[in-house]
């Protein structure tokens, strides 16, 4: 515990009360995280399955702590969600990737990149006036982004989410349903949301080889989402086999270690030029 004190508490905990000490000490240390530039974009390719071209990746947020080093997002987006300080969070992963995709258009890559949303961004009414703004300001065409949802964020309140998803897909944007198959959406709203994509959970796609109901279960995701005229990004490809599966399988595209693992930003563009040797 001492130990901790010194550091400063960064680990969230589920049991953490909001008015403890630790609590308060962890929103201090985030204020400041954003203030001061802690927060760092990775990116996590995704490739099409059948000809292995990079399409584009994932963000996937970081916070490089003064004293902890590099903290990985379940340590702190659970509590940011909470806090309401995931709004910001948002905010700087749309404004660091927009500005990313501007780099790597500008070196003639058409790439696409994908940013998590959560409960809150979605309950923003003025969350699609500021992707639009920021969309023009670095001259990036709306189609390169996707924002990831998942069933329980849309679940929460439905008709707020669905005005803001609608104003975001208005706006040309690509929507996608993240950890498909976790959550609790029925499949007759499904047809009613304005999206584009479906990303099959990593846990189906990692059993996927062992357990034959995983195996059917992601079959049965790609023949549904295909029939709503949804492309379909399996998560998790840790291996060839899986890769070789879910080509077969008819899925669209794919994302896992086996085929990269998230990076800093800055080493996207020579990544890409591995890969395409
Ligand atoms: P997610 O959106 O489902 O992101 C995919 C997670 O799966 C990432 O973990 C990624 O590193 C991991 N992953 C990808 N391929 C593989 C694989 O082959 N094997 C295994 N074992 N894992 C793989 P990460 O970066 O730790 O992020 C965890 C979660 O934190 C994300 O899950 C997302 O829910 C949340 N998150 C991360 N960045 C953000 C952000 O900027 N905003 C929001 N709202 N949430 C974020
Ligand atoms: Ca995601
Ligand atoms: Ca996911
Ligand atoms: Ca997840």
């Amino acid at each position: 515990a001492a130990k901790r004190r010194q550091l400063g508490v960064v680990l969230y905990e589920p049991s953490m009360d909001h008015r403890s000490e630790a609590s308060l000490s962890l929103m201090s240390e985030l204020r400041r995280a954003i203030e001061q530039q802690e927060l760092r974009l990775y990116v996590q390719p995704k490739v099409d399955l059948l000809t292995g071209e990079v399409l584009g990746g994932e963000a996937l947020v970081r916070w490089q702590h003064p004293q902890r080093g590099l903290v990985q997002p379940m340590q702190f987006i659970p509590f940011a969600e909470q806090t309401g300080f995931i709004r910001q969070i948002t905010i700087w992963m749309l404004e660091a990737g927009i500005r990313e995709m501007r780099r790597w258009q500008d070196q003639g890559h058409a790439h696409k990149l994908s940013i998590n949303l959560s409960t809150r961004d979605l309950l923003d009414p003025d969350l699609p006036a500021r992707v639009s703004l920021l969309l023009e300001r670095h001259q990036v065409p709306a189609t390169r982004l996707c924002l990831e949802i998942t069933e329980s964020t849309i679940m929460d309140d439905p008709q707020r989410a669905l005005q803001t998803l609608q104003k975001l897909h208005d706006l040309g944007l690509r929507l996608s349903i993240d950890d498909f198959g976790t959550g609790y959406s029925s499949l007759a709203y499904l047809k009613r949301l304005p999206v584009d994509e479906l990303k099959i959970d990593r846990s189906f796609v990692m059993n996927m080889e062992r357990d034959l109901d995983d195996a059917r279960i992601v079959q049965s995701t790609i023949g549904l989402a295909h029939h709503l005229g949804l492309s379909v990004v399996a998560e998790g490809i840790e291996t060839d086999k899986a890769w070789a599966l879910l080509a077969r399988l008819g899925c669209d595209e794919g994302q896992g270690y086996g085929i990269g693992r998230p990076m800093p930003a800055d080493q996207w563009l020579a990544w890409v030029a591995t890969w395409q040797a």
